[in-house]
């Protein structure tokens, strides 16, 4: 499934924008004999226009079509969803989003690749829900970090193992139907440990992460242990709970620094990676969103109630993004 293929005579064509994109219309290429000369975006092959049971229109590879990145990364319904759910959030934080974007010299495709109204910053919102490693992930971070973007990995599958891995978040319906909220990776320092912070609307999160609110931070400290949650190794928090993690860590170790030794002693860390596998991880309880377990519906632009400005600082970011060119943007259509 694709949401952007490459005509013959008419260019790029974009499923999801009334006109194509092109100013055609999509019974130009949908269930037209012969077929229309499209293909896929990367390799040039072949492909269909074609809609789902649901109604969803889209483009996938003609069957025998030699495989390739977006053939084996966006071809399911649910990923098509979630990447246009990405989408429309980005946008109602008041970024420019758009869909499928390759690298130029092709070592990388965004899902969605959001963009500040004036260029200033770009982020990779990366829906992932089949199976990766850590250290693909990582790898996959680290080059579009090289081209001056920075990503953020989402999955709405019940316990990726790889969150946490790399900057990532894990998204929930608090009700069926409704809209996506935090159900893991966003995280709030209580003076001793961290705690999750739920069921902040995706738009939030989204303009937290634009604008320094929210930034990615390896956790020292250990998470308070409620809900049998896992402890992610990084995890989106605002910069003010990492100054008072860091303040808190230098605190415990001049307490047990010994006088007159001249050097502070090694602080206390946990442990990089503490995602459980095996059995282990099947006994932990792993925690799904339903219908009024989460107390009172978010209040505060979508913070989780009781979470008013005291809990998510707002205010000036701590710095800028780094400096990455502006892109050509495509609209992203109406709900
Ligand atoms: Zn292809």
């Amino acid at each position: 499934m694709s949401f952007r293929a490459v005509h013959a005579n008419w260019g790029t064509v974009f499923v999801h924008m009334p006109d194509l994109g092109c100013g055609q219309a999509w019974e130009a290429v949908w269930r037209v004999k012969p077929p229309p000369p499209i293909s896929c975006a990367q390799y040039r092959h072949p492909m269909y226009a074609k809609t789902s049971r649901a109604g969803m229109r889209f483009f996938a590879h003609a069957p025998h079509a030699p495989d390739c990145e977006i053939a084996r990364e966006g071809e399911s319904e649910a990923h098509h969803l979630l990447t246009l759910e990405l989408a429309w959030a980005a946008r109602d934080a008041g970024a420019h989003a758009e869909l499928e974007v390759r690298a130029p010299d092709g070592s990388w495709r965004a899902d969605v690749l959001a963009s500040a109204p004036d260029g200033s910053w770009r982020i990779a919102l990366e829906a992932q829900l089949s199976p990766i490693t850590d250290t693909d992930i990582t790898a996959r971070t680290e080059r579009m970090r090289q081209h001056g973007v920075a990503a953020c990995w989402f999955s709405d599958r019940p316990g990726p193992p790889w969150l946490g891995a790399a900057p990532s978040v894990r998204v929930a319906r608090e009700q069926d139907g409704g809209p996506l909220a935090v159900a893991e990776g966003l995280v709030r320092f209580d003076g001793r440990s961290w705690r999750m912070v739920r069921a902040a609307a995706l738009p939030d999160l989204l303009r937290w992460v634009f604008y320094g609110q929210a930034v990615p931070h390896s956790v020292k400290s250990s998470y308070a242990y409620e809900d049998g949650l896992r402890s992610l190794p990084v995890a989106w928090t605002h910069p003010r709970y990492i100054a008072a993690e860091e303040t808190r860590l230098r605190s415990a170790a001049a307490r047990t620094s010994c006088p007159g030794a001249g050097s502070f002693p090694r602080l206390r860390t946990v442990p990089r990676r503490h995602t459980l596998s095996g059995p282990a991880a099947n006994r932990l309880p792993l925690p799904r969103l339903r219908r009024g377990d989460r107390g009172p519906r978010p209040q505060h632009g979508g913070l989780p109630a009781g979470a008013g400005p005291r809990l998510w600082p707002t205010g000036s970011s701590n710095g800028t993004r780094p400096g990455v060119r502006p892109c050509r943007t495509v609209p992203v259509p109406a709900r």
